[in-house]
């Protein structure tokens, strides 16, 4: 599409825009009865709607059936997981049995290395790439150490080339095809929360297959962002958060895939409690383990039911409209932030320009007093991310940013210099 710097171009894409009506779905922040211009779902989803009565219709059966509401509510809690199974497995790319709705991201993360980082001989290594956000590197530093090894020793960075930002797929085959025989895991984020780029997984699992090294993905920046085949890939495992592009709520409830080819390796070693045991027997109170099979044999705890209604209420509209759709407004919507960006000595955009390696988010970083631009914009009625030293992270998502939103950004952007 031939794009136009103006507003009435801008309004003419939200009026031919097939997922205009979406934004209504949501609560819009506003700011003395004006609305925000909110450019950071990358970092909280904004409120659907119909969260509110999901977790009303929680409470009220909290209120009127007490600890009966477990097998006899609307919707009974004891069961609460299996209600995901569809919707997730869909933003992921997985069958039903290899996902699971349970706990907090940096929980999971740490789960799912007790069971697949497997350290042996001199196989003991596990490649990050250079810019891994800070708790996957905390948990893999300290699995490392778990295993009485050294973090110095065993964790192997894939960096950018000299000068650059973004990492290079080539450069990480290569890594991968160097230390083949001393790689227990490949670790990434799908797409890296600084720079917005999305990683080729799909390249870099089947290197990993190849070589028989496990590869787990942080789909943090991912879920509900890009589309996701898990399963096809051939990743081992993977786990994600709900509050970003998901909108599920602060601190919402996050989730697990482990793919089918592990759904029975039940002489992993993993972190057991009651809720990962056979269903049938659960209630009987025996001593010993019998996991479930599949992702569900990884849960440990009952489930946060008031987490997990938020969660369902926004899952519903994610199963509405359908990745392929939201794909494909996010890649015209944030090329035409991309579009509308001033080009000059001020701005430069870190995130891959080519829309196949990126999500939805456009990190900008600003070369001088970085800082007061962003304090402006901020006065202006935008959120959006400052992340140091001088990077402005901007994410237009497509269930609730209109272009319009989008223009009048670069209209502010351009008007802070
Ligand atoms: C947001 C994010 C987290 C946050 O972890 P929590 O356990 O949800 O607090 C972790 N890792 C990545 C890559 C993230 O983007």
């Amino acid at each position: 599409m031939k794009f136009e710097n103006s507003l009435a171009f801008a309004r003419k894409l939200d009026k031919e825009d097939p997922l205009k009506s979406y934004r209504n779905l949501f609560f819009i922040p506003k700011e003395k009865g004006k609305e925000l211009i909110y450019l950071c779902g990358n970092s909280l989803g904004l409120q659907p709607k119909t969260v509110e009565k999901e977790l009303k219709a929680e409470l009220e059966d909290w209120k009127n059936l007490g600890v009966e509401g477990h097998l006899h509510g609307k919707r009974p809690w004891l069961y609460y997981h299996h209600f995901f199974s569809k919707s997730i497995s869909k933003l992921v790319g997985a069958k039903e049995d290899e996902v699971v709705v349970m706990n907090q991201l940096s929980v999971n993360l740490n789960l799912m290395l007790i069971s697949f980082y497997r350290p042996q001989g001199k196989r003991n290594k596990i490649l990050v790439e250079a810019n891994e956000f800070p708790s996957d590197y905390y948990a893999i530093e300290q699995q490392i150490k778990l295993h009485g090894l050294n973090p110095a020793e065993c964790i192997i960075e894939v960096m950018p080339p000299a000068g650059e930002v973004n990492l290079r797929t080539e450069d990480i085959l290569a890594k991968i095809e160097e230390y083949k025989n001393e790689l227990a895991l490949v670790m990434f984020s799908a797409v890296n929360y600084y720079t917005g780029q999305f990683f080729e997984a799909k390249k870099i699992a089947a290197a990993c297959n190849e070589h028989g090294i496990v590869i787990g993905l942080d789909l943090a920046h991912a879920i509900g962002n890009v589309e996701i085949k898990l399963h096809e890939w051939g990743v081992d495992f993977a786990t994600w958060c709900s509050y970003k592009y998901l909108n599920s709520g602060p601190g919402g409830v996050s989730g697990v895939f482990v793919h089918r080819k592990h759904a029975t390796s039940f002489s992993l070693p993993r972190l057991a409690g009651w809720w990962g045991n056979d269903e049938k027997t659960r209630f009987k109170m025996l001593k010993h383990f019998v996991p479930q099979p599949g992702a569900a044999g990884w849960q440990i705890s009952n489930a946060p039911i008031l987490s997990m209604a938020a969660h369902k209420a926004s899952l519903e509209i994610f199963d509405k409209v359908g990745m392929k759709a939201l794909r494909k407004k996010s890649e015209l919507l944030t090329g035409y932030l991309e579009f509308l960006l001033p080009v000059n000595s001020q701005f430069k955009v870190i995130t891959p320009l080519n829309s196949s390696h990126r999500g939805c988010q456009l990190s900008i970083q600003t070369l001088a007093g970085g800082k007061r631009l962003f304090e402006k914009l901020t006065k202006a009625g935008v959120i959006a991310d400052w992340r140091e030293p001088d990077v402005i992270r901007v994410a237009p998502v497509p269930l609730y940013n209109r272009f319009e939103e989008v223009y009048r950004f670069a209209e502010l952007l351009k008007g802070t210099v």
